[in-house]
């Protein structure tokens, strides 16, 4: 399971809706099926029902992941099917307390699964013949079922991104480490991981779990992405970010008068003052719709938002964003009554690259210090 918004569907198979998630197959999966179908023996017949039942052994794994979320309040909106598992978009991103959880959800399922599966078959033929069963599960379907749970639960908790294992891992770490430590650490060691796979892969001669490992290795970056977005967010407070340079109305102005400011400036939404006390907000849409209603000369205080969104100064970004695409794009700084700043939807992205860049330019002076100390 991974999560990530940018996950497009292309390239994928729609398959169809499951309790409100759809599941696509991605075309590697399809490839993956071919190469099964042609390595694994057997009649067509007993190819087609094992290839079912990998393929419901993988969407169990989902549907475990899926519920787990479910738990925590986080709703799985579309899965994808990769040959090393699934990619689930997600609601919302979970804490990484929660994804350790909700990521061995899925592992835990197959296990379930595997176990199931040999008490039905020990039912089916007892002990010893279930146990020779699992040493040569060529000749029976029940058999492959359980040793492909094992190994899907096996496989997925290897500690690598975008493996289960490697979130576990992170949302274990996160319980000692701040969480961005405990990303950086899981990823290095994510990263280490699909090396070691692929050089095995490649003296073993498993040139499958070369693949995989190369996989691993840049689903490691792509996580990591994801992950970029709220460590930028994290801990920043509305003041850091808000704009401070702005024009107000005072609250006797026409809508004539805020047109012209409009035009002569690049400000979009316009605090209304009654002296020094805020009364309202003017955003460019109800400047334009009074406009176009009442024409110019109607006042401001007549169109204006008296019910604007208020922002403390110290709040944190993380908190504000959800409440700043809700009122509309704009909220205003507030310590008490008095007006500090604007914090627009526009200058909070251009805040995000500002601060993506500084992270970035950080991140390469460490890493050129690492570099460094290790010569
Ligand atoms: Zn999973």
């Amino acid at each position: 399971m991974m999560d990530q918004e940018n996950i497009n569907s292309s390239g994928t198979l729609y398959l169809g809706t499951l309790a409100g998630v759809s599941i696509h197959l991605h075309f590697t999966f399809v490839i993956l099926f071919v190469v099964l179908l042609f390595s694994s023996t057997g009649t067509p017949v007993e190819q087609g029902l094992y290839m079912a039942a990998l393929f419901l052994s993988v969407v169990a794994h989902e549907v475990g992941h899926a519920l787990m979320s479910h738990r925590f309040g986080i709703h799985t909106l579309e899965v994808i099917m990769f040959p090393v598992g699934g990619v689930a978009r997600l609601s919302r991103q979970p804490t990484s307390r929660l994804e350790l959880w909700i990521s061995l959800a899925g592992p835990s399922t197959n296990f379930l699964i595997a176990v199931a599966l040999t008490l039905v078959q020990i039912q089916r033929l007892g002990w010893d013949k279930t146990a020779e069963s699992l040493r040569t599960p060529d000749a029976d379907l029940l058999s492959k079922c359980i040793l492909a749970n094992t190994s899907l639960a096996i496989f997925n908790l290897l500690p690598a991104f975008p493996m289960d294992g490697g979130k576990a891992l992170r949302g274990f770490l996160s319980l000692f480490r701040s969480e961005r430590d405990a990303s950086r650490l899981a990823y290095l060691i994510g990263r280490t991981v699909a090396i070691a796979l692929g050089l095995v892969g490649l003296f073993a001669g498993y040139y499958l779990l070369t693949v995989v490992a190369v996989f691993v290795y840049f689903g490691a970056a792509q996580d990591n992405a994801a992950k970029l977005g709220r460590t930028l967010l994290a801990g920043v407070q509305v003041r850091e970010a808000m704009v401070t340079e702005f024009d107000t109305l005072p609250h006797g102005a026409t809508i004539g008068d805020a047109a012209k400011k409009l035009l002569a400036t690049s400000q979009q939404d316009f605090p209304v003052v009654s002296g020094e006390q805020v009364v309202g907000l003017l955003s460019r849409n109800l400047l334009l719709g009074s406009m176009a209603e009442d024409g110019p000369d109607t006042y401001v205080a007549g169109a204006m938002n008296r019910e604007f969104l208020r922002l403390p100064p110290e709040s944190e970004l993380m908190d504000a964003l959800p409440l700043l695409s809700d009122s509309g794009a704009c909220g205003l700084v507030m310590d008490g009554e008095t007006l500090l700043g604007l914090l627009t939807t526009e200058n909070l992205a251009e805040f995000l690259v500002l601060r993506r860049i500084g992270i970035e330019s950080k991140q390469l002076a460490k890493d050129d210090q690492e570099s460094v100390d290790q010569d």
